[in-house]
């Protein structure tokens, strides 16, 4: 790790990400617990980069604070940052210098030598001598600290004027450099940036559940939704080979993949159906085609979720997208199971859901045009209010629905998505 000093630097002071957690924050009794997983989690969401070794995480007073043991003379690598945002329960990140003392005169030391060094990325960007404005928020964590925050931010703002002025100006409103200045028990944190993260609860912390996994929009963003909320996930896919592709499987590997990169590493079952599909149509009307699909989709996910400790199936359906997804064709294909099945995006909007899925990065994956198993034996006109009844009736006369979802289960395939020792427990 880079070690030199950078010219300016007081001594003492280093880099390191201050990691602030949202509504973990919120966990009363349970703080501890979850605290001590998201730092876990943290962990391994850099353990593969080469600083890992030298790393330190501490927690303390609400913050995780990420250091080098030996003090770190320059900023932190970008990707370090990058990879601890993808880490569900982290709400923002601040790349920071930390001042081990809590001296006011070492204090103007460290804010003017942050200012020096904004005003040169600012020169290397728009010119030399380019004029640069801050504003001072200072704060006062530790209230047993004698000089107030308005006091303090005062004199530190004297202090850089003093060193810097006319070239460094002073502008409340609309500053380039928001100065943060946070006096804590054991030193203080200087910081402009927040980057903002996607909060929610570390994984692990909220049961398991299957995803039902298409090669579409929608499902990947319902896993994520879900593993956002601390849900570890394993996932089912359905094909219809030889009716779909090799490359439409791919496809569905390569999007697990990204979720991975959120959720570490799963199981993917990928299960056959054209053998069910081809009994149904057989046996059944055509416009009932659709919903008995889905019905045996959820059958078969359930069976599966019972073997791996998964409490709940996830789907993407959202209400009124397609025929399989009125309000009454969801009360049918939910009949179909006892396990509750989460539908995390069941009120959004498309363009919503694209917004996510362009967020979270499996946007440009999903719309690569590979054909999905829904899209045989598609009936021409489905049937979009089908009465529970009805689709029983239609169901009842396949024969040997169990023995045909047990023998679909017994050749499925498993693969293994994301790193290798990975498993996230
Ligand atoms: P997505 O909803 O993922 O964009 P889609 O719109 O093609 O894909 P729908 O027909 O809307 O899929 O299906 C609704 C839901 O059913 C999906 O979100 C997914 O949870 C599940 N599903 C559909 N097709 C498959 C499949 N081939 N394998 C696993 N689950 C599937
Ligand atoms: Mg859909």
């Amino acid at each position: 790790m880079n070690t030199t000093q950078s010219p300016g630097t007081p001594a003492q002071t280093e880099h390191v990400l201050i990691v602030r957690y949202g509504e973990v924050a919120l966990k009363g009794m349970n703080k501890p617990y979850f605290e001590r997983v998201l730092m876990g989690r943290i962990q391994s969401a850099i353990k593969k980069e080469p600083e890992a070794s030298e790393l330190r995480i501490t927690r303390e007073d609400g913050l995780i604070v990420v250091q080098a043991q030996a003090g770190q003379r320059t900023p932190l690598p970008e990707r370090l940052m990058h990879r601890i945002a993808k880490v569900f329960g982290v709400a923002t990140i601040s790349p920071a210098i930390f001042l081990p003392g809590r001296e006011m005169e070492d204090i103007f030391a460290a804010c003017i030598a942050f200012i020096r060094d904004k005003k040169a990325e600012r020169s290397a960007v728009s010119g030399e001598g380019t004029p640069i404005s801050f504003k001072v928020f200072g704060k006062r964590s530790d209230k047993t600290y004698p000089i107030p925050s308005p006091e303090m931010s005062a004199k530190i703002g004297e202090a850089i004027l003093a060193a810097f002025a006319p070239a460094v100006k002073v502008d409340v409103h609309n500053p380039d450099v928001r100065l943060n200045v946070h006096l804590r028990r054991k030193g203080v944190f200087i910081f402009d940036e927040k980057v903002s993260c996607f909060g929610g609860l570390p994984l692990g912390t909220n049961g398991k559940g299957m995803i039902l996994l298409s090669g579409g929009i929608d499902s990947p963003v319902a896993a994520w939704m879900m593993a956002r909320r601390g849900m570890r996930i394993e996932a089912v896919h359905y094909h219809s080979y030889p009716y779909t592709s090799q490359r439409a499987q791919e496809k569905v590997e390569e999007l697990a993949q990204i979720l991975a990169s959120y959720c570490g590493s799963f199981t993917l079952h990928v299960v056959n159906l054209l053998p069910a599909q081809e009994r149904i149509a057989l046996h059944c009307p055509e416009e009932l085609m659709t919903i008995l699909v889905r019905r045996f989709m959820m059958k078969i996910a359930e069976k599966i979720a019972g073997t791996r400790g998964c409490g709940m199936l996830i789907t993407g359906e959202n209400l009124g997208q397609v025929a399989s997804q009125t309000a009454e064709a969801l009360i049918t294909t939910d009949a179909a199971v006892s396990l509750p099945v989460m539908r995390p995006l069941i009120a959004f909007d498309k363009t919503e859901i694209i917004e996510k899925a362009q967020e979270i990065g499996t946007f440009e994956k999903s719309i690569e045009p590979y054909e999905d198993c829904c899209t045989v034996f598609l009936p021409k006109h489905p049937a979009t209010r089908p009465k529970p009844e009805t689709v029983l009736a239609a169901e009842n006369a396949i024969p040997d629905v169990e023995t045909l979802i047990e023998e679909l289960i017994a050749t499925k395939e498993i693969i293994r998505i994301g790193l290798e020792n990975d498993e996230i427990r």
